[in-house]
C-alpha cells in the first residue's frame, strides 16, 4: 500500500514537540492572538525573509485580507491563473473585484507570464501569482510587468512553503505573499491556518486589524473588519514543525529526482518540468497522461493512491456559472485539467513506497 499521503506521519516523528505544544497552550489558558502567535509570526517571517507576518485563519484569507487592505474592490480587475485551486479565484471574488484569467506555460503549469500583459485594462489593480505544485512562478518578469503598469503582485505561495527562485525563498518575491497552512501542505497545522508575508509595514498593520473585527483596541472598531485569527494552538503547532521544514522538503526533492530520473522516457507521460531560476519544493509531483483515468485505476488497484490537482478549472466549475464561461474559454488549463495526475509525494513517503511507484508507472506503460 502506497498512501498518496501519510498524516499521522508527523505526529510519530514530533510527537513529544506536538504534545508539549498542546501543553504549553493549556497552560497558559491564552487561545486566540497571543504569544505562540507572535512568535511563530517572527519566525515565519525570518523564514521568508521578509519584516513581517500576519498570521490568518486560512490561505483563503491571507489572500482576500490582502486584497481587502490594499482596497481592491468593486470594478477591479485581478489577474489569476487559469490553471490553479479555486482559491486563488475566490479571493478575488470575495473582495468583490474580478479575477481577469491568464494561461499557463504548459511545460510547468504555471501562469505565462508572456501573456499576462495582453490581459491588462484600465482596471487591472494587481496580479496573482501561483506557485503551483511547490515551483515559483516566474517571479522577475511578472514583478518587470508589475512596476511597468503600477500594479500590486501578491504571491499565492500556499503551495510553495520554502522554495526559492534565484536563491531567494517564495514569500519574499512580490509585494505581499498569502500562505496556507491547511493540514496536506508543505507546513500543514492541525486544522485551518495562514498567514501573509510582506515588507510593507502599513499593509501588515492593516492585516492586523481587519483580521480581528476592524479592532486594533478591544471594543473599538475602526473598520469593518472579520474574524478570520490565527490560533494559538495552530500557532504553536506550526512552531514545533517549522524546524523540520527544510528537512521535509529535502526528503520531497529525493522523491522527486528519484521518478524525474526512473521515468523519464515513457512515451504517454510528460514529467513535470523545473524553469530555470527554480527549486521547487514538490507540494505535489504531477505528471501529464492522455491516458489518465486508466493509470489512476491501475495504480489504485496495486494500492498506489493518486489524486487530480485539479479536475475542474475554475472558469468552468458552478462557482463561476453566472460568468458566462464556455467550454474552449481558456483550453490550455482545460487540458491540463483533463491530463494532470499526482504521484504519491510527501516526506515520510518511504524509497521502497517511491520503488513501487516507479515500478507500477512503467508496468502500466509496457502494458501499453
Ligand atoms: C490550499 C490553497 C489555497 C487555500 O488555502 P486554505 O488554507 O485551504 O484556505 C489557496 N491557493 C492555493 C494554490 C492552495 O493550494
Amino acid at each position: 500500500m502506497v498512501p498518496f499521503l501519510d498524516l499521522k506521519a508527523p505526529y510519530q516523528e514530533l510527537r513529544a514537540e506536538l504534545d508539549a505544544a498542546w501543553r504549553r497552550v493549556n497552560e497558559a489558558g491564552w487561545y486566540v492572538l497571543g504569544r505562540e502567535v507572535e512568535a511563530f509570526e517572527h519566525e515565519w517571517a525570518a523564514y521568508c525573509g521578509t519584516q513581517h507576518c500576519v498570521g490568518v485563519a486560512n490561505g483563503l484569507e491571507a489572500l482576500h485580507l490582502t486584497l481587502r487592505a490594499w482596497g481592491i474592490g468593486e470594478g477591479d480587475e485581478v489577474i489569476v491563473p487559469s490553471h490553479t485551486f479555486i482559491a486563488t479565484w475566490l479571493a478575488v471574488t470575495y473582495a468583490g473585484a474580478r479575477p481577469v484569467p491568464v494561461e499557463p506555460d504548459e511545460r510547468t503549469g504555471n501562469i505565462d507570464s508572456n501573456r499576462i500583459e495582453a490581459a491588462l485594462s484600465p482596471r487591472t489593480r494587481a496580479i496573482v501569482p501561483v506557485h503551483l505544485y511547490g515551483q515559483a512562478a516566474a517571479m522577475p518578469e511578472i514583478t518587470a510587468i508589475a512596476q511597468r503598469h503600477g500594479l500590486k503582485v501578491l504571491e499565492d505561495a500556499a503551495q510553495a512553503h520554502g522554495a526559492t527562485w534565484e536563491g531567494r525563498r517564495t514569500g519574499a518575491l512580490g509585494d505581499a505573499a498569502a500562505f496556507s497552512f491547511y493540514p496536506g501542505k508543505n507546513l500543514g497545522a492541525l486544522g485551518d491556518a495562514g498567514a501573509v508575508t510582506t515588507n510593507d509595514s502599513a499593509l501588515a498593520d492593516r492585516l492586523r486589524v481587519l483580521r480581528n473585527y476592524g479592532s486594533r483596541v478591544k471594543y473599538e472598531n475602526e473598520a469593518a473588519g472579520y474574524n478570520e485569527r490565527l490560533d494559538e494552538l495552530q500557532a504553536a503547532v506550526l512552531r514545533a514543525k517549522l524546524p523540520r521544514l527544510d528537512a521535509w522538503n529535502d526528503r520531497r526533492r529525493r522523491i522527486a529526482q528519484r521518478y524525474l530520473a526512473q521515468l523519464a522516457g515513457l512515451p504517454s507521460l510528460e514529467l513535470p518540468l523545473v524553469a530555470l531560476g527554480a527549486d521547487p519544493v514538490w507540494h505535489l509531483f504531477v505528471v501529464k497522461t492522455r491516458g489518465r483515468s486508466k493509470l489512476h485505476d491501475f495504480l489504485a488497484d496495486r494500492g498506489i493512491g493518486t489524486l487530480i490537482h485539479y479536475p475542474i478549472p475554475p472558469h468552468l466549475s458552478g462557482a463561476y456559472a453566472a460568468s458566462g464561461y464556455r467550454r474552449g474559454d481558456f483550453p490550455l488549463a482545460e487540458r491540463l485539467a483533463a491530463e494532470v495526475l499526482s504521484l504519491p509525494m510527501g516526506p515520510h513517503l518511504t524509497d521502497a513506497q517511491a520503488a513501487e511507484v516507479v515500478a507500477a508507472v512503467r508496468a502500466f506503460e509496457d502494458r501499453r
